[in-house]
């Protein structure tokens, strides 16, 4: 039997145990706070803005909102960084990604104070991570190991394939299985846009990740017996609903479900995680930032 692995509710444990923590918080005097910068008209941007404001207001952590006019100076986008970087009321500060083509997205990153960067994309923040001595692990990547951990798959001496070697996800993802540690331990391999074969590196992965951004992409027929497989993707494609579209992933899941161990499904898997981490991360820069012990695993 498949197992499916229910992303709604580890990422329910999460934010419960992220709202003790905040009234733990509260009680030492610390309201964490967390800012979302939004710089774009793209509609799905705005949603997932909105969506992790209601995820703060449901724990208790305040939330702040800047819109900057998509065609803007980039200026006015570090003017506004600068400002939240300065506030004692703001501990985490989200920039929603993609930006528009004239602002630099390494530049705005790196502006970001390192203390506050709950996206964990800041330079030193990523390097902290490769190191083992992570601050803030990425948001999705991290809920990746949360599920991988709350449905006990071995990772030590797994082979895994990471489908996908973004900054956000795949690189991340990758240096979270290599890290010497019990959720780690995996012999992993990265494959992107420029791998030959990838049917045969996923002929051999007891953990798939899949995060390529291609609709439906890892079929069935190239999975191993009882993988564990992780679909990153949300994509929408054209069907005849409501909206116009619907959401799947980058696994074909029809496919893929009778021959996985374990499978995430689109919605309800990685999508749920992402969000609870982003709190999670937030919580522990406030801990950190106003010298509080944070107790988040
Ligand atoms: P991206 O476009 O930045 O990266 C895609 C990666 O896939 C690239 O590294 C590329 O080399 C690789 N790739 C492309 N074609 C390939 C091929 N034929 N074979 C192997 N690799 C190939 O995307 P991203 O930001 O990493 O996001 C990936 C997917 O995950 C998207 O569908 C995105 O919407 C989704 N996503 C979901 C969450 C979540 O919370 N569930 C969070 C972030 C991203």
């Amino acid at each position: 039997m498949t197992e499916i692995i229910d992303g709604e509710s580890v990422a329910a444990d999460v934010r419960d145990a992220v709202a003790d923590e905040v009234s733990r918080l509260s009680d030492a005097g610390v309201g964490p706070g967390l800012a979302t910068v939004l710089m774009s008209d793209d509609a799905a941007s705005e949603t997932y803005v909105s969506m992790k404001q209601r995820d703060c207001e449901e724990v208790g952590i305040e939330s702040f909102h800047v819109e900057i006019d998509a065609g803007a100076p980039a200026s006015e986008l570090y003017e506004t960084i600068d400002d939240l970087n300065g506030r004692d009321d703001v501990h985490g500060i989200l920039v929603q990604l993609p930006l528009p083509d004239h602002v630099d997205k390494r530049t705005v990153l790196r502006r970001i104070a390192p203390e506050k960067d709950v996206d964990g994309f800041h330079p030193e923040n990523v390097g902290r991570l490769v190191a083992g001595d992570a601050r803030f692990k990425p948001c999705t990547p991290h809920g990746v190991q949360k599920l991988l951990d709350a449905y006990d798959v071995e990772t030590e001496g797994a082979d895994a394939v990471v489908v996908g070697r973004s900054d956000i996800v795949g690189k991340p993802m990758a240096n979270l299985l290599i890290q010497k540690s019990p959720t780690g331990n995996a012999t992993t391999t990265v494959c992107h846009s420029r791998t030959e074969d990838l049917e045969a590196k996923l002929a051999g992965a007891d953990i798939v990740v899949a995060a390529a951004g291609i609709p439906e992409f890892v079929d069935g027929s190239t999975l191993k017996s009882g993988a564990t497989v992780i679909d990153v993707g949300i994509n929408r494609v054209d069907a005849d609903t409501e909206k116009g579209y619907e959401l799947v992933g980058d696994v074909d899941y029809e496919s893929a479900k009778d021959v996985a161990g374990a499978i995430t499904p689109v919605p309800g898997g990685v999508g749920p995680m992402t969000r609870a981490m982003l709190l999670y991360n937030t919580v522990k820069a406030a801990g950190l930032q106003r010298d509080v012990a944070v107790d988040l695993e």
